[in-house]
């Protein structure tokens, strides 16, 4: 008989009513977004229509140009995502400048860079989604 390994983490309930959530990282605990994190995500996300995700703030230092953009994505989908996101773990990486949180998922699946944009005051603003279910799956600010 094959026996299943024990997964780390525990059930705890969610910010949404009646909602239970899977925690990894059991020192925090599951919550909504912030209206900060709101405001970069949909500026990360909004980069979809223009096709500004892919980078264009890059500059090739030898021809001294920018990328051009990528074809536009339409963003609804993501957007639509929003309200119901929980944050289920943040990063400790102890840089200065990073700020990452990770969202919760409901399917099994690899995180993929969707949005590769910048914040206002010029960090990089990556936004992640899961490969299977194309749910947001995290949002860095480096
Ligand atoms: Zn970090």
């Amino acid at each position: 008989m094959r026996k299943t390994p024990k997964r780390k983490g525990r059930y705890v309930m969610g910010p949404f009513r009646g909602e239970r959530v899977w925690l990894k990282d059991t020192s925090i605990r599951p919550r909504k977004i912030t209206t900060r994190e709101r405001a970069w995500l949909i500026r990360g996300l909004n980069s979809l229509r223009t096709g500004a995700y892919v980078g264009t703030h890059a500059i090739n230092l030898d021809l001294g140009t920018n990328p051009p953009p990528g074809p536009p994505v339409d963003p609804q989908p993501y957007l639509d995502q929003i309200d119901k996101l929980i944050v289920v773990k943040k990063c400790r990486c102890g840089q200065k400048n990073c700020y990452t949180v990770t969202f919760r998922q409901s399917h099994l699946g690899r995180s993929v860079g969707l949005v590769m944009h910048y914040t206002e005051d010029d960090r990089r603003l990556i936004i992640c989604v899961n490969n299977k279910s194309r749910e947001l799956s995290e949002l860095e600010i480096i």
